[in-house]
């Protein structure tokens, strides 16, 4: 039997945009259901200590705020689903979403997006070993973590530029690494970081592998130069990423607005658009539509946002 249900809200993404419209959804009574997506719990759920989250001044692991999140949404009635939203239907209303072969369409009159947007690794089995025991892709939150020790940033991009320039405060030498000999940074991020005395540019360099597994912390990249093909060792403490991040908005292409990299477009911090006008009774919080503060925090406080307009959205248009 199809499920035929039409919920009040549905929210998409687990991470802390996520669950705290959850945690707001639930205690106006919309028993929201939260489609955990291919990483529940989000970004957090994979790196180890944060420091910046107002309310834990000896700093929490990101596992555990998120698990503690999680709770909180289902205390108060938030239905969690492990499922992946594959694609949606906005043309009408109720929405339809679809969550892959052989499983019943949800149909919702609220839907609030909160997909986040994935940092880019290189796909180093090392690499991903080591995320959050010295290997980052956000240099604002673990930057601190890097003070007094030498680190390498991956990218030739401007994103990769104002990442080696703000970890100059704590490093004592950052190690630039692009793949190309061509840097794409804008011409002023590359004469900030050429000029600075703390910064090192290797071009046409890859790293092949991080080493430090056993230990759980980065000693040391092992890199190949790509055009003659010597490998050498650079020790290191810190590798960040610089590479980009691909935002999770897939199912909305040619139904929302997106930006040119493919990040949802809000106005009012969590209104979206198709062609400009607004669409009625869908909302965007965190990182999906965030490409600037990238924290746990500005991605909390959308969600409370995106569900507190949901909620006045189905008192205006009746439940
Ligand atoms: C290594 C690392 C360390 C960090 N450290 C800190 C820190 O110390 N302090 C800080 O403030 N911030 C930190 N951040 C940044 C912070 O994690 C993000 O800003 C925050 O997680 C964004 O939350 P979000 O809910 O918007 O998205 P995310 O956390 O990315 O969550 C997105 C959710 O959407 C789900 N999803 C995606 N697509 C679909 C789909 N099609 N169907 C269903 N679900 C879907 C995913 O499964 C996931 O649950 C760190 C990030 C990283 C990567």
């Amino acid at each position: 039997m199809p499920n035929t249900t039409t919920r009040d809200t549905v929210i998409l993404g687990s991470g802390c945009a996520g669950l705290t419209a959850a945690i707001y959804a639930a205690r106006a009574n919309l028993k929201p259901l939260v489609l955990e997506g291919h990483e529940p719990g989000g970004q957090l759920s994979i790196t180890t200590l944060v420091e910046n989250f107002p309310g834990w001044p000896e700093g929490v692991q990101g596992p555990e705020l998120i698990e503690r999140m999680k709770q909180q949404a289902v205390r108060f009635g938030a239905e969690l689903k492990m499922a992946q939203l594959v694609s949606a239907d906005l043309s009408k209303h109720p929405y339809e979403l679809n969550l892959g072969a052989g499983k019943d369409p949800i149909h919702t009159r609220t839907l609030i997006i909160a997909s986040g947007a994935s940092a880019r690794w290189l796909g180093l089995p090392s690499e991903q070993a080591l995320i959050g025991h010295g290997v980052s892709s956000c240099a604002t939150c673990d930057g601190f973590f890097a003070s007094g020790k030498e680190i390498a940033v991956i990218g030739g991009g401007d994103s990769a530029m104002e990442e080696a320039l703000f970890l100059t405060r704590f490093a004592t030498k950052v190690t630039l690494i692009n793949r190309t000999d061509h840097f794409r940074a804008s011409r002023i991020m590359m004469e900030r970081a050429t000029a600075h005395a703390s910064i090192q540019l290797l071009s046409s360099t890859v790293v092949e592998e991080v080493l430090g597994v056993e230990e759980k912390e980065v000693r040391c990249l092992r890199l190949r130069n790509v055009k003659t093909g010597e490998r050498t060792e650079l020790p290191v403490s810190f590798m960040f990423l610089g590479i980009g991040h691909t935002p999770n908005a897939k199912p909305f292409h040619g139904q929302l607005d997106l930006d040119a990299d493919g990040y949802i477009l809000t106005h009012g911090n969590v209104f979206v658009t198709h062609n400009g006008k607004d669409v009625p009774g869908i909302f965007a919080c965190g990182d999906i539509q965030d490409r600037r503060y990238r924290q746990a925090i500005t991605a909390a406080a959308t969600g409370c946002m995106a569900a507190l307009e949901a909620e006045k959205f189905l008192e205006d248009h009746g439940r």
